[in-house]
């Protein structure tokens, strides 16, 4: 496993102290290797997945004692306006100690704002092709001085046919700029790009890791909001009641939040991670090893190396930065042949990542529903029946008998047992659950038909890049795909329904003319 630590990565205490304020323990795999690249002034091409880390990758070395000079010093290119707000998000935490001013543009959002801003001054910006393009042309943005400039997610706007505007902000730059490229895959039209506009002693960095194999854990995933992530896991542990298991987090700060937000709704958890002491880790592990504490929240570096025999649940509250780090969370469930499973709570942006650690790890993920109020109901009544059939057994409860055969001249016994079961039943759950709908993001998306399948050789691929190119969305906003033997399904964002009905029914789809319509969800709730 990786062992560098963002303070040998030779970053000025100002970024460091944002990272650590952020709540990071260490550089993700791309960080710890595009961070000395771009330092040391390479150009750099970088093979990876969303959510592996990009941001503070090329974040941390653009600015690491930046020079205010007046002029722009970096652009960020990204696909979408939600990208370029959230990109923007992230490189404000790491700027938080230096004076660097950032501004995201991006089409939808009157111009006259965005370029007043810009007059005002700024350093670094986050913006969609087009609408940079456009600032570009209106001499509002000058980029013959830029030190940095990044190119995210670059196979996504290939797909959504932004390469002019691309190679033409690139020639509106300077040549002695640093370019960065990042990209999921490299297709041929990237590899040229690459290699038209960057130097040619450019470093290429690539995450993503072919064959892992995985021990024969049962895992799951649910889909959820990001909103109701924790209430998500709380039905979870309701249904499950998990003896002994690991939650992993991203941060220290999650793991913090998490622990105590568990703590209050009366959960037995503790959180461990990176900042405790030797001698804290140590009590907080041994205590979680003689089941005083049912709940461990952890972070990676927390929980590697330790020796933790065997969990019943591993639970991925944040999914990891790579497919290793899944690996190895998942191994703590599952040995000496007893049964463990591993449960993965993924937002529609996480869902990238899945998919990749299900296609690296060659391991079936399956989809699981979020309890509902029903389920954790029947659940809960499950254990307290079983929980009193091992009581009868016993005699303990023989002490009651002559009081309880009292209240039985007043009431039914069937009364008082169920009014005992209510007790028991709010007593045990931990959360105010007020209604069943909470979302899987199935509900975000429309599942819709296309009148072509398996017998056209249809391809998951190909729809998509049929989606994308013809409708200009993003393939990020296109879920699952089941291709049947005569007509597919396929999950898309809510926000594109209406560009693919337009843009895409009626053209021609491998071979054939695609009808397209609105099909019920897949899996509806309640
Ligand atoms: P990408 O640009 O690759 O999609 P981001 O840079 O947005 O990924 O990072 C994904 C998430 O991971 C963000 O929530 C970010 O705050 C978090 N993150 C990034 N680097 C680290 C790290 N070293 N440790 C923990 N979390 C991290």
């Amino acid at each position: 496993m990786k062992t560098v630590r963002f303070s040998d990565l030779n970053l000025d205490k100002n970024v460091l102290k944002a990272i650590d304020d952020m709540g990071f323990e260490e550089p993700s795999k791309i960080q710890a290797e595009v961070i000395p690249v771009l330092l040391e002034g390479y150009d750099a091409i970088g093979q990876a997945q969303t959510g592996t880390g990009k941001t503070l990758a090329f974040g941390a070395p653009i600015l690491n004692k930046m020079e205010k000079t007046g002029n722009i010093n970096s652009l960020i290119l990204t696909p979408t306006r939600e990208l370029a707000v959230q990109v923007n998000d992230e490189l404000v935490r790491i700027a938080k100690y230096t004076s660097a001013k950032l501004l995201p543009v991006y089409g939808g959002q009157p111009i006259e704002r965005q370029i007043r801003a810009i007059r005002r001054g700024v350093d670094i910006i986050v913006g969609t092709p087009g609408r940079v393009l456009d600032l570009i042309k209106r001499k509002v943005i000058n980029l013959k001085h830029i030190k940095f400039l990044i190119l995210d997610e670059g196979d996504q706007m290939l797909d959504m046919g932004f390469i002019g505007d691309i190679e033409a902000i690139i020639k509106a730059s300077n040549n002695n700029r640093q370019t960065m490229l990042f990209s999921a895959t490299m297709p041929n039209a990237i590899k040229k790009l690459a290699k038209r506009y960057m130097k040619p002693d450019a470093k290429h960095i690539s995450v993503v890791r072919n064959v892992m194999t995985v021990s024969t854990v049962e895992q799951y995933y649910y889909e959820i909001k990001h909103r109701d992530r924790f209430e998500s896991l709380c039905r979870i542990l309701d249904v499950e009641e998990p003896l002994s298991s690991i939650i992993f987090c991203k941060t220290k700060r999650g793991v913090d939040e998490l622990a105590q937000a568990l703590q209050a709704r009366g959960y037995n958890a503790e959180g461990m991670h990176g900042d405790m002491n030797q001698n804290q880790r140590l009590q907080t592990l041994n205590r979680f090893k003689e089941g005083s504490i049912e709940l461990l929240v952890a972070t990676d570096v927390a929980a590697r190396g330790i020796d933790i025999e065997d969990v019943s649940h591993v639970i991925n509250y944040d999914l990891p930065q790579d497919t290793e780090s899944y690996v190895h969370r998942i191994g703590r469930t599952g040995r000496a042949k007893k049964e463990g499973v591993a449960y993965s709570l993924v937002t529609s942006k996480e869902y990238p990542m899945l998919k990749l650690i299900q296609r690296t790890t060659k391991s079936k993920i399956k989809r699981k529903e979020i309890p509902t109020i029903d389920d954790i109901f029947h659940s809960k009544y499950r254990s307290i029946v079983n929980r009193a059939k091992e009581a009868l057994e016993k005699d303990d409860y023989k002490k009651f008998v002559p009081l309880v055969s009292k209240l039985d001249e007043d009431y039914s016994l069937v009364d008082i047992s169920a009014a005992l079961m209510n007790l028991l039943y709010h007593k045990e759950i931990s959360f105010d659950y007020s209604k069943n709908d909470i979302g899987s993001f199935s509900n975000d998306y429309t599942r819709l038909f296309i009148s072509v399948g398996q017998m056209d050789r249809l391809k998951p691929k190909v729809l998509v890049r049929f989606l994308c190119s013809n409708a200009q969305i993003s393939s990020k906003s296109i879920g699952d795909i089941d291709i049947m033997k005569k007509f597919s399904f396929v999950n898309v964002n809510k926000d594109v329904v209406r560009p693919i009905l337009q843009h895409c029914s009626g053209k021609i789809l491998s071979g054939r003319r695609a009808t397209i319509q609105i099909s019920k969800p897949k899996h509806s709730r309640i």
